[in-house]
């Protein structure tokens, strides 16, 4: 259960209010003009504010508080109106003094039954059906109006009736706010101002029930009715003040902590970015010195099984010559797989500075190179223009070489169609090298760009299974991507990106 809003303004504005009343009330019944006309203003003014209050609260948050805010605007006009004409102008201000016989006895009932009413309905309207603002304040405007004239004729005072009662027509306001509160408690959860509301809506029953019996606009219990309104919104506003408070504090306490978060986070960031920086570079010189130092010892093996060859080929059995035959294929693989890891390891250490490229340059070179596979695989090629951009235009021809070279290789059954382009998007460059091979199943898209491996046998289709590898880490070099769009036995379409276009050729 939700508990009204409760600040230790709201309870000393509480404790003053029953201090004073009783006082009052103690005292007898006397007449205080000037505190019913300061009274009279303060409770004009504060229904104001809290116009103001629900209206700006309403923009952002729930239709309620526009419905509250178009309850208490309607009240404050009628309370200002009241207010104006319990003071004694004078000048061209008088004509408000000689309307003060009508405005004056009609204007505070319409506003003891118009704020009830709108509170009320506005939370009953929440439950059930949902109002445009415009609707709820011309119903609003149409009570106000049908209430009006129904006040300047009923007696505003009569002699004592039921239960000493001497004004009547204000006998069902207090029940008014009875169902107020009753409803206000009971749908709490709608909104977390309603408590708060039920608490007020109680000191407005007690106010108003103080009117019932005043017997002059200024006695004792007119006072204490006024008291007990002022009360009530003064308790709204600062509820609403502490709401907005904790509010604003909280999420200063919640921004802090995302700052913070933040903070952390990019810290953690920058340490980790630094620490695979470093075990990629440990990584890298691992592998450059491994393969390097490799190549020495795997030069004297193959140097030697060819001596071997040459000296005893038919001297020994055929097994003999078989094995020297298998050790030799070893060593010419083991020297293939070095010079990849070695190219490898050169993609960031021996690669050259991004310069102006222009990619059709490095296609055609690319095409140059593969011009025999080409050939041989009765292969047609076609490119779209490509632009210039900044790139290591050897690292872009051996990326145009690999990607077209795997397209010549993972051929299907019909002649390979293979075709390069390049669209610009969000001021990066959009490659495409597409084909109509053997294609690939969707769970190897990730795993064909990780160093060495593969997804045939190398009798069915040679290759180490570095060349993609190779080209992922070119493009991430130069701070693009690389991905594969492919179906099995329709062909396969490798996309990557390159930054900072600069023209088309
Ligand atoms: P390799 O070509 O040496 O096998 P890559 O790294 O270039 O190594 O390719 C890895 C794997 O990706 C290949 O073995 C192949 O299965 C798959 N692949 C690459 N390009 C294509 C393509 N155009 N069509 C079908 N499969 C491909």
């Amino acid at each position: 259960m939700t508990r009204p809003t409760v600040s230790r303004s709201m309870v000393g504005t509480l404790i003053g209010f029953v201090v004073v009343a009783t006082i009052l009330l103690a005292g007898g019944r006397r007449d205080y003009p000037s505190l019913h006309t300061m009274l009279d203003a303060t409770a004009a003014v504060l229904s104001g504010v809290l116009t103001l209050f629900f209206w700006e609260v309403g923009r952002r948050t729930t239709p309620l508080s526009i419905w509250f805010a178009l309850g208490f605007g309607v009240t404050s006009v009628v309370e200002g109106v009241h207010a104006l004409v319990s003071v004694e102008w004078s000048g061209a201000l008088s004509a408000i003094v000689a309307a003060e016989n009508t405005l004056r006895p009609a204007t505070w009932p319409l506003a003891a039954y118009v704020l009830p009413i709108a509170i009320g309905s506005a939370v009953w309207l929440l439950r059930h059906t949902q109002w445009a603002a415009s609707g709820f304040a011309l119903a609003l405007l149409g009570l106000s109006a049908a209430l009006f004239p129904l006040f300047l004729e009923l007696p505003r005072y009569t002699s004592p009736t039921w239960f000493g009662i001497t004004r009547p027509t204000l006998a069902v306001v207090p029940f008014l706010w009875v169902g107020v509160g009753s409803v206000c408690w009971r749908s709490q959860s709608a909104d977390r101002v309603l408590p708060t509301m039920a608490l007020v809506a109680a000191v407005l029953c007690l106010g108003h029930g103080s009117m019932l019996y005043s017997r002059a606009p200024s006695d004792t219990q007119a006072v204490v009715a006024h008291l007990g309104k002022v009360t009530g919104y003064l308790t709204l506003l600062f509820s609403l003040t502490q709401m907005a408070s904790v509010d604003l504090a909280e999420r200063v306490r919640a921004e802090r902590g995302l700052a913070q978060l933040n903070q952390d986070l990019e810290l953690r960031v920058l340490e980790r970015t630094e620490e695979l920086r470093r075990s990629n570079e440990d990584l890298e010189r691992f592998a450059y010195v491994a393969s390097h130092d490799l190549q020495e010892p795997l030069r004297m093996v193959g140097s030697y099984l060819e001596l071997l060859k040459k000296r005893y080929r038919g001297k020994l059995d055929a097994d003999a010559d078989d094995f020297i035959g298998f050790a030799q294929d070893g060593a010419v693989r083991m020297q293939r797989l070095i010079e990849d890891l070695l190219a490898y390891s050169r993609v960031n250490t021996r690669g050259a500075g991004l310069a102006s490229t222009d990619a059709n340059v490095a296609l055609g070179r690319a095409l140059a190179n593969l011009k025999l596979a080409t050939d041989e695989a009765s292969a047609t090629i076609t490119h779209d223009p490509l632009p210039v951009l900044p790139a290591d235009q050897s690292q872009l021809e051996h990326v145009f070489q690999n990607l077209i070279g795997n397209a010549l290789k993972f051929r299907g059954a019909k002649p390979p169609a293979i075709h390069v382009t390049a669209v610009q998007r969000d001021g990066e460059c959009v490659f495409s090298v597409r084909d109509n091979g053997i294609g690939i199943e969707s769970q190897y898209f990730d795993r064909i760009f990780v160093i060495f491996q593969r997804l045939h046998g190398r009798e069915e289709y040679p290759g180490t299974g570095i060349g993609l590898a190779i080209t992922k880490r070119i493009i991430e070099r130069h701070g693009g991507r690389i991905w594969v769009e492919a179906q099995p036995g329709q062909g396969s379409t490798f996309f990557f990106t390159l930054p900072g276009i600069e023209g088309s050729a």
